[in-house]
């Protein structure tokens, strides 16, 4: 039992850098907005599902990690904190902003969908943001085909409880890693 306490490793604490200004009552009104909605159990399961197939993330790691992204994305999105947890597990900080980002990015896709079904709203509009989906995320023999499917996609009307099949698979704006889509909502008496 004793020896367990000797092998403990030092416990890492995230520490929020100092507001630049703390005085600025633009600042305290930010802090002071409504806290964002839990997340659900599906969205927690994908955060998880995401860091554990990491190669980067040992898997010693991999506890640490999910602890740390379910916070970061849980507090809005505070990739400060995301980023400072895979460098803490050696990861190199370009490649830690990058898995921050599209882990996040992922969250907020599926978020937004259980938001609008939450409010009754059906379907959506694929959109395409007119920039490449993919680049530097994928090799690029995939990139041309997938990156074109996205943009093709644009203008498509699909469900918000399924996706729309882009590029072989059912999928949502956003959803995968580089992707840059976004959607439209269709709400119900107004947009039909
Ligand atoms: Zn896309």
């Amino acid at each position: 039992m004793f020896s367990n306490w000797f092998k403990k490793s030092p416990q890492r604490v995230y520490a929020p850098p100092a507001p630049k200004r703390p005085a600025d009552r633009r600042a305290a009104t930010m802090t002071l907005k409504g806290k964002p909605a839990p997340l659900t159990e599906r969205i927690k399961a994908d955060i998880r599902n995401q860091i554990c197939s990491l190669t980067d993330v040992p898997k010693h790691e991999q506890k640490f990690m999910v602890s740390e992204a379910t916070i970061s994305i849980q507090s809005g999105g505070d990739l400060h904190r995301f980023v400072w947890a895979f460098v803490e597990i050696g990861i190199e900080k370009s490649r830690a902003v990058s898995l921050a980002d599209g882990i996040n990015r992922r969250a907020s896709a599926m978020q937004n969908v259980e938001r609008q079904l939450a409010l009754g709203i059906k379907e959506a509009i694929w959109q395409h943001s007119g920039l490449q989906c993919f680049s530097g995320e994928l090799p690029e023999t995939e990139v041309t085909a997938l990156a074109s499917s996205h943009k093709h996609a644009d203008g498509h009307r699909f469900r918000l409880d399924t996706g729309l099949l882009v590029g072989g698979r059912l999928t949502f704006p956003g959803l995968q890693w580089g992707c840059k889509c976004l959607q439209k909502p269709l709400i119900p008496g107004i947009d039909e």
